[in-house]
C-alpha cells in the first residue's frame, strides 16, 4: 500500500506544501502560495516531470487568508491523480516554530497541543500565531487525518544546561523562560544524518558541525547525533550574520541606541530584525547579489561578505573545542550550498587546525551530498542538500507509527 504524507510550512503570507510518498521518498506535488492576503497572490505548482500535466503550473487567485490557501491547495490536490483524492494520505506533517521545553520531538495534534502551542505564542508571535492557524484549517480542510507537529527546536532540547542558560538573573529563565532554543532543527537534524550515511559511519560516532546558511543562518555543534550547542537562541536573532539579521551584539547596543537616539522597543526590534545583517552593512540582502556587487568593486558588499564569512569562522573554532574531536564540517541551505567563496572564506587559513577545502571540488557540481576537502584535511568538509520538508516527513510518520504501536 502506498503511504502519502503532506507537509505544511505557513509563513505570515505563505504556505509552503508538499505531498511525498513515502514509500519511494518520491515527491508527488508541492508548490506555494504567495502574497496572501495582497492584491497579487498567487499558488506556484510544481508536479512529477512523469505528470500528464504541465509540470510548472501559477495560478493567479485570490487567497485572501490562509484558510482560502489551504483550501486551494486541497483543491490542487484532488485534481492530481497521483492524490488519488486523498485515499492514500496517511498523515500531514506541519513545520511548527517555537516548541518551547513542552515539545522535544514531533506529536500528535490535538485540543492540548493546540492550546500549549498557544501558551508559547509570546516567544514567537508571528511565527506561532501562523502555524495554529495552519493547523486549526487543515483538520477541518482534511477532517479525520491525524496530524503532526515538527518543531523547529525540538532537536536542541539536548542541549546542555550550561549552554543553553544565559548569564542573567535565574528568575529570567524561571518565570519568562529566557534561555537558547535554537532553530532550523529539522534541517540540522536531517543534515547530520546525510553526512554520516554519506561517510558510512553511524550516526552515533560522528562529531560535526552544521552551517545552515540561508536567509536566516545558524550553527550547530552536534556529538552522535544530538545537538549540544546551537547559534540562534531565544529567538532566530543571535548568532551567525543573516540576510537582515544582525547576529551576535552587546546588548548594551539596544539601550544605547534606545537613550541616544531616541528608538523605541519596537523600531530596535525591527532594526536588528530586518534592517540589519548583510543588509544593514551593504544594501543588499540577496548573497548572490552581494557576491556581484563585490566583483564590481562595491566596498559596502565586500566588507558584507568578509563579516558573514567572519562570523562562521568564529562559530566553527568554538564548535570545534565544544566537540573536541571534529570529523565533519557541513555547509547547506542557498548560501551554504550555492557559494564556493563563502565556503572558501569562512575555513582560509585554518589548515593548522586540520581543515583545508580544495578549490577545485569546491567549485564543482555534484550531488546532494559531496565531500570537498583537500587530500590533507583531517576533517572532512561536505556540501548538503537540506530538505527540511522531507525531514518533517519522515518525523510525522515515524510519530504516527509510535502512536499506532
Ligand atoms: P534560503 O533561505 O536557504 O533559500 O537561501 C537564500 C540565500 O541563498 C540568499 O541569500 C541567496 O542569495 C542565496 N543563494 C542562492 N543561490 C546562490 C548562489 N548560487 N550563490 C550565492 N548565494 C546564493
Amino acid at each position: 500500500t502506498m503511504r502519502q504524507i503532506l507537509v505544511l510550512n505557513l509563513g505570515s503570507s505563505s504556505i509552503k506544501y508538499e505531498l511525498f510518498d513515502m514509500d519511494s521518498g518520491s515527491v508527488l506535488e508541492s508548490g506555494l502560495a504567495e502574497r496572501i492576503g495582497e492584491s497579487e497572490s498567487c499558488l506556484k505548482r510544481q508536479l512529477p516531470q512523469s505528470s500528464a500535466n504541465s509540470p510548472s503550473q501559477t495560478i493567479n487567485a485570490s487567497i485572501p487568508d490562509h484558510r482560502h490557501g489551504i483550501e486551494l491547495i486541497r483543491r490542487m490536490l484532488a485534481e492530481n491523480e497521483l492524490f488519488a483524492g486523498g485515499e492514500h494520505l496517511v498523515g500531514i506533517g506541519h513545520r511548527a516554530v517555537h516548541g518551547g521545553e513542552r515539545f522535544s520531538s514531533p506529536t500528535l495534534i490535538d485540543d492540548k497541543v493546540i492550546e500549549s502551542i498557544r501558551e508559547l505564542v509570546p516567544l514567537a508571535p508571528l511565527h506561532n500565531l501562523a502555524n495554529l492557524v495552519g493547523m486549526e484549517v487543515a483538520r477541518s480542510a482534511f477532517p479525520g487525518v491525524p496530524q503532526v507537529a515538527v518543531f523547529d527546536t525540538a532537536y536542541h532540547q539536548t542541549l546542555p544546561r550550561y549552554a543553553y542558560r544565559y548569564a542573567i538573573p535565574d528568575d529570567w529563565y524561571r518565570r519568562f523562560q529566557i534561555r537558547r532554543y535554537g532553530f532550523h532543527g529539522t534541517s540540522h537534524a536531517y543534515v547530520a544524518k546525510q553526512v554520516a550515511g554519506h561517510l558510512g559511519r553511524p550516526l552515533a560516532d560522528l562529531n560535526t558541525i552544521v552551517f545552515h546558511l540561508g536567509n536566516g543562518a545558524s550553527a550547530a555543534a552536534i556529538r552522535g547525533g544530538e545537538s549540544v550547542d546551537t547559534s540562534m537562541g531565544l529567538t532566530p536573532l543571535e548568532g551567525l550574520v543573516m540576510g537582515t539579521r544582525s547576529g551576535d551584539l552587546d546588548p548594551a547596543i539596544v539601550f544605547h541606541m534606545a537613550k541616544e537616539a531616541g528608538m523605541s522597543m519596537d523600531q530596535l526590534d525591527t532594526s536588528l530584525n530586518k534592517q540589519s545583517g548583510l543588509k544593514g552593512i551593504c544594501g543588499a540582502n540577496d548573497m548572490r547579489e552581494i557576491l556581484a556587487m563585490a566583483a564590481g568593486g562595491d566596498e559596502a558588499a565586500g566588507l558584507a561578505v568578509e563579516m558573514f564569512a567572519y562570523r562562521i569562522k568564529k562559530y566553527l573554532g568554538a564548535y570545534m573545542a565544544v566537540l573536541g574531536r571534529l570529523d565533519a564540517v557541513a555547509f547547506t541551505a542557498g548560501i551554504g550550498e550555492n557559494s564556493p567563496e563563502v565556503r572558501a572564506l569562512s575555513c582560509a587559513d585554518l589548515e593548522p587546525l586540520g581543515i583545508a577545502i580544495d578549490p577545485v571540488l569546491n567549485t564543482a557540481d555534484g550531488g546532494p551530498v559531496r565531500e570537498i576537502q583537500s587530500a590533507g584535511s583531517r576533517v572532512r568538509v561536505l556540501v548538503v542538500k537540506t530538505d527540511e520538508e522531507f525531514e518533517i516527513a519522515e518525523q510525522t510518520l515515524a510519530c504516527l507509527q509510535n502512536d499506532l504501536g
